[in-house]
């Protein structure tokens, strides 16, 4: 298990930008990792988790919630619109905010329930046709939007393309959330997390690197 090796690594990474140890929040991507590798993080002591399908997620969770109290759920893979309902009602958090269907759906269930996920806004850097995510210049108007709604966004999520440099799509989703008063930046994954760290990350999201290659068999 990498676990200490990961959480090591971030309070390093803290230090050498200068933050405060502690100001990232390292989020365990869980998806498709078998029930012992994520038993034994959480019998670590790990509480804080990410999941990209919301089915397999409801599998998992509410059994082991039970069990290790205090888990804090992250959801960071497309969200379909059929499924905010069942999204707000598991995640302490959503990452993958990125059309105006998806968050009128979100403030219907947010308006009419107890729970209020923490939002973040994902936006598609590299411009990638077949990425999801708010294209950089079209953030102002949909962050406007999602407040019209009574949605308040917390932060700002990318996935940078791959076999490219990170760096620049870091920078760009730390400008934009300056610009916006966006406190919350989560970017950067197992190959990544410290440049994330460096540029301003308050959350990463590392799987493999905690858990092993993910066998999608
Ligand atoms: C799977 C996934 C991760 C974790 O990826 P690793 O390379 O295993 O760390 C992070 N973010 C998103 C959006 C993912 O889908």
């Amino acid at each position: 298990m990498g676990l200490d090796d990961i959480k090591r690594r971030i309070a390093a990474a803290e230090e050498g930008a200068g933050r405060a140890p502690g100001s990232v929040t390292l989020i365990a991507v869980s998806k498709v990792q078998p029930a012992d590798r994520v038993t034994a993080v959480l019998d670590a002591g790990h509480r804080v988790f990410g999941e990209n399908y919301v089915q397999e997620a409801q599998g998992k969770w509410p059994g082991w919630r039970d069990c290790y109290p205090g888990v804090e759920l992250h959801m960071i893979g497309p969200l379909q619109s059929n499924k905010a309902k069942a999204a707000v009602e598991l995640f302490d958090a959503i990452h993958t905010l990125d059309r105006m269907t998806l968050a009128r759906k979100l403030a219907q269930q947010i308006s009419q329930g107890a729970r209020q996920p923490q939002l973040f806004i994902q936006v598609n850097t590299g411009d990638e046709p077949q990425k999801a995510g708010i294209l950089a210049d079209e953030l102002p108007v949909f962050l406007s939007s999602c407040r019209d709604l009574g949605l308040s966004p917390q932060g700002l999520m990318c996935i940078p393309p791959e076999g490219c440099d990170p760096l620049p799509h870091f920078r760009l989703l730390r400008a934009l959330a300056q610009d916006h008063g966006l406190p919350n930046l989560s970017m950067g994954m197992s190959a990544d997390f410290e440049a994330a760290i460096a540029e301003g990350a308050t959350h990463v999201r590392v799987g493999s690197a905690i858990f092993g290659a993910r066998d999608y068999g």
